[in-house]
C-alpha cells in the first residue's frame, strides 16, 4: 500500500471503525450535543433570523475584506496594540518566535487555537527551546497524549474518561484507576494553575476580531483565555483575516449563535474583548491569510470563509460522527474541514467523506454552504485530474451508463433482484469500503419510477 492510500479517509476510517463500541459511544456522544443544540435553537423565535443575519454580517465583510483589515488595524494601533501579518503559517510562526526570543520567553500558554495547529506552530517553537503549553483542558489532554485534536471545540472527544485517567496517572500523577471527572478536572485545573503562574507569555485564538473597535473576542468556557491573558506581560492573539466583523453590534450577533450551536449553551461561559495592552505590557495581533484570499477567489469557495467555528456540523454528520476526527487528512476534521482543507489533501479523498445529506449546512449558524462547497472540490479534482485511484477509472463508465436510459434501468432491475436472491455476503466485496462496516440495503420490489407510474402520476 503506497504512502498515499494509507492517508485516505477509508483507510484511516477502518482503523477508527475497528472498535465498534467506540464508534458507536462518539457518535452517540456528538449526537447528544446535536439535540441540545436544536433544543437552544427552538428557545429562540429569532433563530433563522440569527442565521441570516450572521450569513449577511460575514458576507458582506469579506466582500469588503481590504477595507476592513485596513480599519482594524488603524484601531489596533490607535489602541496601543501592535499588528503583524503573515501570509502563509512561516510567516505566522517566525513572527511569534520573534516576538517570544525578543522577551527570551521559555515557556508560553496557549488557549485553544485552530490556526496555530493549521500552522503546526507547537513543534516549531518547542524546537528553538520554547515550551508550549495548551491549557483548554481538551487541547491539554490531547497534548499530554501527543495527539492532534479529533475535534474543534471539543478536541479529546475521541477519548474515554478511562483513558484520561490513564493519561494523568501517568502524566501528572493522579491515582492509579481513577477515571471520575471531577476528580479528573480538579486535578487538571491545579497542574495548569502552576503553568499559568510560571508562563512569561500567553497566546490565544480569536474567535472575532471587531475592526470599528480594534478590539478582538475570545470565547472559553473555562476561562483559561483570561488567565493566560492577564497573568504574564505578553499576549499574542492570532487570527486568520476571516475572523473580522465589521463593530460589535455583529459581534454580537453570532456570539448569540456560536454556543447554542456548538453546545447549545446560551453563551459561551467567559467571551472576552481584548482591546489594549495591560499597564506595563504588550499586546500583539497577528493576521493570517494562509491560503484564505486564494479561496475567495472562488464564489463557492468563499462562503466557506464565512465559518464560525462552532463545530455543529461535525456534530450532525454522519461520516464524521462514525469515522472519527483522524480520518480526515487535515487539522481540521468534518464537513468544514473538506470545505478548508480538500485543496491541500493531497490523498484526494476527503471530498468523498460524505454523504451530501446536506445536515451540516442544514445547522450552520452562518449557513455555510458546506455540501454545495464539498461537491464544487469533487468536480474541481476530476477538472484537475485528481479523482481518488479507483473513481479515476470507474466513474467514466459510471457516467457513460447513467446517460443511457435502458442501460440504468436496467442494471438497477439487476441490482433489485441480486439483493433479493443473493447472500448478501456475496455482493458485499462489489461495495469495497463503503461495505466494509455497513449493511447492504433490501432489494425494492420496483424501481421508483414504477411505483411513481402506479401511486401518483394520475393524482
Ligand atoms: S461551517 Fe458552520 S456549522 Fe460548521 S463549524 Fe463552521 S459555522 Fe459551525
Amino acid at each position: 500500500m503506497t504512502q498515499t492510500q494509507t492517508k485516505t479517509h477509508a483507510y484511516k476510517a477502518d482503523i477508527f471503525c475497528q472498535d465498534e463500541s467506540r464508534v458507536d459511544w462518539h457518535s452517540k456522544a456528538l449526537w447528544t450535543l446535536r439535540e441540545k443544540r436544536d433544543r437552544a435553537a427552538k428557545q429562540l423565535p429569532e433563530w433563522e433570523q440569527l442565521r441570516t443575519l450572521g450569513s449577511q454580517i460575514k458576507l458582506h465583510t469579506l466582500s469588503n475584506l481590504g477595507q476592513y483589515l485596513e480599519t482594524f488595524e488603524a484601531n489596533c494601533l490607535a489602541n496601543g496594540i501592535q499588528v503583524h501579518w503573515a501570509k502563509d503559517a512561516t510567516e505566522h510562526n517566525q513572527i511569534a518566535y520573534d516576538i517570544l526570543s525578543r522577551h527570551k520567553v521559555k515557556k508560553l500558554v496557549k488557549s485553544k487555537s485552530m490556526l496555530t495547529e493549521e500552522c503546526h506552530m507547537n513543534p516549531y517553537l518547542e524546537q528553538r527551546g520554547i515550551e508550549v503549553i495548551d491549557t483548554d483542558l481538551g487541547e491539554r489532554i490531547i497534548q499530554l497524549a501527543k495527539q492532534p485534536p479529533s475535534h474543534i471545540v471539543v478536541p479529546a472527544i475521541h477519548m474515554k474518561k478511562e483513558e484520561v485517567g490513564e493519561l494523568f496517572h501517568e502524566k501528572i500523577n493522579t491515582q492509579a484507576g481513577a477515571s471520575d471527572p471531577t476528580y479528573l478536572t480538579r486535578a487538571a485545573r491545579a497542574h495548569l494553575r502552576e503553568q499559568f503562574l510560571s508562563a512569561d507569555a500567553a497566546m490565544t485564538g480569536v474567535n472575532m476580531a471587531v475592526a470599528d473597535q480594534g478590539a478582538v473576542i475570545v470565547c472559553t468556557n473555562e476561562g483559561n483565555a483570561d488567565m493566560g491573558a492577564n497573568l504574564p506581560g505578553v499576549q499574542i492573539h492570532s487570527m486568520g483575516i476571516d475572523k473580522l466583523v465589521p463593530d460589535m453590534d455583529s459581534a454580537a450577533v453570532i456570539l448569540r449563535t456560536l454556543a447554542r450551536n456548538a453546545t447549545g449553551q446560551p453563551i459561551t461561559t467567559y467571551s472576552s474583548i481584548y482591546k489594549a495592552p495591560k499597564s506595563g505590557g504588550e499586546m500583539h495581533v497577528i493576521i493570517v491569510d494562509n491560503g484564505r484570499s486564494d479561496m475567495l477567489q472562488d464564489n463557492i469557495l468563499a462562503e466557506s470563509l464565512k465559518c464560525i467555528r462552532c463545530g455543529g456540523c461535525l456534530n450532525t454528520c454522519p461520516v464524521y460522527r462514525r469515522s472519527g476526527g483522524f480520518s480526515y487528512n487535515y487539522t481540521i476534521p468534518g464537513p468544514i474541514g473538506i470545505a478548508v482543507g480538500a485543496s491541500d489533501d493531497d490523498s484526494n479523498s476527503i471530498p468523498w467523506a460524505c454523504t451530501l445529506c446536506g445536515s451540516c449546512s442544514y445547522v450552520c449558524p452562518t449557513k455555510v454552504p458546506l455540501d454545495k462547497i464539498i461537491a464544487r472540490h469533487r468536480r474541481l479534482k476530476a477538472e484537475q485530474g485528481q479523482l481518488p485511484y479507483g473513481k479515476r477509472h470507474y466513474m467514466p463508465l459510471v457516467g457513460k451508463l447513467m446517460a443511457n436510459e435502458t442501460a440504468l434501468n436496467c442494471s438497477m432491475s439487476i441490482a433489485r433482484t441480486s439483493l433479493k436472491i443473493l447472500p448478501h455476503s456475496l455482493l458485499k466485496p462489489f461495495a469495497g469500503a463503503w461495505g466494509k462496516y455497513r449493511e447492504l440495503p433490501a432489494g425494492a420490489d420496483s424501481s421508483f419510477e414504477a411505483w411513481f407510474k402506479r401511486n401518483r402520476e394520475q393524482k
